[in-house]
C-alpha cells in the first residue's frame, strides 16, 4: 500500500498549541506529515521564516514522522514534490469552512491526486489563532499559555 503523506500547509506565524494538536492527531492517521511552511511575499509576517521554521523543527526534532518544508507557489506542487497524497487542514468554525471549501475544491481539480482531510478542531482550541497570538504580542500581553514551549519569541 502507498505510503500515506499528508502535507499541512500553512503560514505559521507562530505556529500554535491548536495547529500542534492538528499534527498530533493526525499522527494516527497517517505515515508521514510534511509541514509546509508557505512562503507568500505578499503577505507580511510578525516572525520571519528562519524563526517559524526554526520553531517547528525544534518542536518534533525527535520525531520521525514528522517533517517541515518551506514552499513557494501552489499548495499541490508542494504536494507533487513530497509526494503528499493527502492536505491536512484544521477546522474551527463555520469561517473556516466557507474558507476551506473553495480551496479543497480547488486543488482537487487542479490535483486530483490529493485529497483534503479536515480534523475537527478540539473545543479547547477554537479560539486559538495566530492572529490572536499576533495582537497579544504586538500589544505586550502574554501569548505564551497558546504557544508550544519551544515558540520563544521574547528571546529572539
Ligand atoms: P493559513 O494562513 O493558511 O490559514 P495558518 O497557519 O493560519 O495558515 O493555519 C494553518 C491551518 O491550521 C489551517 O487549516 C487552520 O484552520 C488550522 N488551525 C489554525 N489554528 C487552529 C486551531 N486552533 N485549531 C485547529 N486548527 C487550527
Amino acid at each position: 500500500m502507498n505510503k500515506r503523506i499528508a502535507l499541512f500547509p500553512g503560514t505559521f506565524d507562530p505556529i500554535t498549541i491548536g495547529h500542534a494538536n492538528i499534527v498530533e492527531r493526525a499522527m494516527q492517521l497517517f505515515d508521514e506529515i510534511v509541514i509546509g511552511i508557505g512562503i507568500n511575499s505578499s503577505k507580511s509576517t510578525l516572525f520571519d521564516i528562519e524563526k517559524r521554521e526554526a520553531w517547528i523543527k525544534d518542536m518534533y526534532k525527535s520525531n520521525n514522522k514528522v517533517r517541515v518544508v518551506r514552499y513557494e507557489g501552489l499548495t499541490v506542487e508542494c504536494c507533487q514534490e513530497v509526494g503528499a497524497n493527502y492536505i491536512l487542514r484544521g477546522l474551527r468554525n463555520m469561517a473556516d469552512f466557507d474558507y476551506e471549501k473553495n480551496i479543497a475544491q480547488m486543488n482537487k481539480l487542479i490535483y486530483p491526486n490529493a485529497e483534503t482531510v479536515f480534523l475537527m478542531c478540539d473545543p479547547a482550541y477554537t479560539p486559538i489563532s495566530s492572529s490572536v497570538v499576533r495582537d497579544l504580542i504586538r500589544n505586550g500581553g502574554d501569548a505564551s499559555a497558546y504557544l508550544p514551549a519551544e515558540v520563544q519569541y521574547k528571546h529572539g
